[in-house]
């Protein structure tokens, strides 16, 4: 009877197995040539002023519709771009992407600056910094309307070469922010030997407000000490907003605001005067 047990259990175990592994399969076999194939596009997410409801910033997410996958979440197929090394060449294709779309938002009179996320295999890579000198020079972009949303991980690997890094982007005029606070291994002590400029606090967080603000309470303490620009990730509620705001948390993103966007329907979102919902 027990010995029945186990083995289901372990038929269950292989088959769980069998189906992640062929997932994983499909999903590389088809993200070979992706690219060149036009089947990735960006999405813009507005991170927000919570006191005016304006837009500060658009982070630049990727999406992949494949023919014979439909949409796949990029929480799903990113690691495997990553384990590929595609994520290189991709990566380099989203951040001449956005820089295009922010260079087009300050030509109709917006003053925003663009997100993108970088992956340590990206930030790692021998000519990280090149790439965005080249890029910005080839879109006539500002360094100033660059933000460069890094992990933990990224910048935990090798943290000399990591400040280096940092320090090379930052001469570029690119700010850095980190993102998913609060997630990796948040070492403190390592904290304040990094140079970011902001910090994007992960919704896990954000998502157990209003009932819960001890940790929000405590990383707002510690980002005014570092003096870190932060953003809260997330945001779906209005009472999640006015919580923010008491803690004194500026800025945010989230369901409140907008779902991620199509590029062409940013301009009409930044055009509509955003008036912050009101709670009376
Ligand atoms: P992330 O950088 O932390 O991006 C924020 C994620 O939170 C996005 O998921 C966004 O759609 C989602 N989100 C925004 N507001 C809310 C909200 O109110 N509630 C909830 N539940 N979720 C919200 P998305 O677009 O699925 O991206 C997932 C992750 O994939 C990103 O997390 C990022 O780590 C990665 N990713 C996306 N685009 C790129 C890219 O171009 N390069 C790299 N390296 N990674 C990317
Ligand atoms: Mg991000
Ligand atoms: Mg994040
Ligand atoms: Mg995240």
């Amino acid at each position: 009877e027990v010995k029945q047990h186990g083995r289901n259990a372990w038929r269950a175990y292989e088959e769980r197995l069998e189906a992640g592994a062929h997932r994983r399969l499909q999903l590389e076999t088809h993200l070979a040539g992706a690219l060149e194939r036009g089947e990735f596009s960006v999405h813009y997410q507005p991170i927000v002023d919570l006191v005016s409801g304006r837009t500060r910033s658009l982070e630049a997410l990727l999406r992949w519709s494949s023919p014979e996958l439909g949409t796949v979440s990029p929480a799903e197929f990113v690691p495997v771009l990553e384990q590929r090394s595609l994520i290189v060449k991709v990566g380099a294709w989203v951040l001449r992407e956005a820089l295009r779309r922010v260079g087009e938002w300050h030509a109709a009179g917006h003053d925003v600056t663009v997100s993108v996320n970088v992956s340590s295999l990206q930030f790692q890579h021998g000519d990280f910094v090149e790439l965005v000198r080249c890029a910005l020079r080839d879109t006539g972009v500002s360094g100033s309307a660059l933000v460069l949303e890094l992990t933990e991980s990224a910048l935990i690997a090798d943290a000399d070469e990591g400040n280096a890094t940092l320090c090379a982007l930052r001469t570029l005029g690119a700010r850095v922010s980190l993102d998913d606070f609060g997630t990796g291994y948040s070492s403190l002590s390592y904290l304040h030997r990094l140079s970011v400029d902001k910090l994007k606090i992960d919704k896990s967080f954000v998502q157990i407000l209003p009932g819960d603000c001890a940790f929000m309470e405590v990383i707002m303490r510690l980002t005014s000490h570092l003096r870190l620009e932060c953003v809260a990730e997330g945001v779906e509620s209005e009472a999640q907003r006015e919580t923010l705001l008491q803690l004194g948390c500026p800025f945010g993103q989230g369901f409140l605001f907008s779902r991620p966007l199509p590029a062409d329907m940013i301009l009409a979102f930044l055009d509509d005067i955003r008036i912050p919902p009101r709670g009376n």
